[in-house]
């Protein structure tokens, strides 16, 4: 890889960059922000303490405001919500000031969602620190708070002004959040780009390399660009970007508490591939070597004796019956190529679960 090649994927309505530090954010801010805006910089208190005074250094505006939240998904509700719209108030935030996300997804999120709504948009900007929402939550302009067991159940579709990754802040997070960014990544060499999954095929996931991961991420914040692109309100294509995520959802509903996002949709792949492989689609030799690709980012499934597998099944039903939708399973035609099928059978969908929950 060239070291420059990859630091700038360019959209028509925002541009996202790929850097090692922050150094670079004052060239990429939009030229029109007034100097005496007032900026409102949303962190967690995990990534505040690590990268707060490092990104205010390197922001050239003096109304600098902080909020931080907990870390963790619990902090992705209502209350969170209400209690920013106040403290943006208090601080006599306008339309014409700035937001910014530094942190994971919920950050990303909820701070997105807070932008789209507060005096009925603001702009913000989307600093991603964890490898999920560098590949994946800060692309593509989805925010959303959740309610009750509901996950992203409100939420609004709110592009950033600017996507800006300091790779390195990934030196800090843990191998579980890592992990989960890589399933993500999987994901979309699997639905998109052979060459892409070869590549990763023989990646060594437990040895974190600043200079591949850039590559990596540019090459996966490309293939969500593509299908965001094609369909950002999420009615036919970026549904493809789904893969894994039915039976990973359901299976996230139940076990929240003991797997992550990654690993959920790390089972919900094997689901897909066993599924693609009894249908035909696939060839064995393609089911296998996806098996054995998913298996080393599967290191957790001894934590659960017993999966529920009724359970993860009615989950699933419950939301094709109460919010009324079609059962879209995405399915592999081949490694690199998927497609969204509405015709998956019960059966199917048990032995899928028997198989990868085994
Ligand atoms: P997260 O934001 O909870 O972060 C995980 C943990 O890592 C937190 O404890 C955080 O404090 C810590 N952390 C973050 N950056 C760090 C760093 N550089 N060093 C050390 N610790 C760090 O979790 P996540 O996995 O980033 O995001 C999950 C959320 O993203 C979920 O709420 C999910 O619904 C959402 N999501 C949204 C989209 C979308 O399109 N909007 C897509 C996928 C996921
Ligand atoms: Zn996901």
């Amino acid at each position: 890889m060239k070291k420059n090649e990859y630091y700038m994927l360019q959209n028509e309505n925002y541009n996202i960059y790929f850097e090692d530090s922050f150094k670079k954010l004052k060239l990429y801010l939009p030229k029109n922000l007034s100097s005496n805006i007032n900026i409102c910089i949303i962190t967690d208190t995990n990534v505040g303490s690590l990268y707060l005074k490092n990104l205010c250094e390197n922001l050239p505006y003096f109304n600098i405001f902080i909020y931080k939240i907990n870390p963790g998904e619990n902090s992705k509700n209502i209350y969170t919500y209400i209690d920013i719209n106040r403290y943006l108030i208090s601080n006599a935030f306008s339309r014409k000031d700035l937001l910014i996300a530094l942190g994971g997804g919920v950050v990303g999120d909820i701070t997105g969602f807070v932008s789209a709504t507060y005096m009925r948009g603001i702009d913000y900007i989307q600093i991603p620190t964890t490898l999920l929402a560098q590949v994946d939550s800060s692309i593509g302009g989805k925010t959303a708070i959740n309610l009750d067991s509901y996950k992203n159940v409100v939420g609004a579709f709110k592009l950033p002004i600017l996507v800006y990754q300091n790779i390195s802040t990934l030196k800090t997070l843990r191998k579980k959040e890592l992990m989960s960014g890589y399933a993500e990544i999987i994901k979309h060499s699997l639905i998109a780009d052979i060459n892409y999954f070869n590549d990763l095929k023989n990646y060594d996931f437990t040895n974190f390399d600043i200079e591949n991961i850039k590559e990596i991420i540019y090459k996966s914040c490309a293939i969500k660009k593509t299908y965001v692109d094609s369909d950002f309100y999420d009615n036919s294509n970026r549904m493809i970007l789904n893969f894994g995520h039915t039976f990973g959802h359901a299976i996230e509903k139940e076990y929240n508490k003991l797997l992550s996002h990654g690993e959920c949709i790390t089972i919900g792949m094997m689901c897909a591939i066993y599924i693609s492989y009894t249908r035909n689609l696939i060839s064995y030799y393609e089911f296998d070597t996806i098996r054995k690709v998913l298996s080393k980012l599967y290191y957790n499934k001894h934590k659960i004796d017993n999966f529920n597998i009724k359970n993860i099944i009615s989950n699933i039903n419950y939301d094709k019956k109460n919010f009324n939708k079609n059962l879209n399973f995405i399915l592999l035609n081949k490694i690199g190529n998927a497609f969204i099928c509405d015709d998956i059978t019960e059966k199917e969908l048990l032995d899928a679960a028997k198989f990868a929950l085994k």
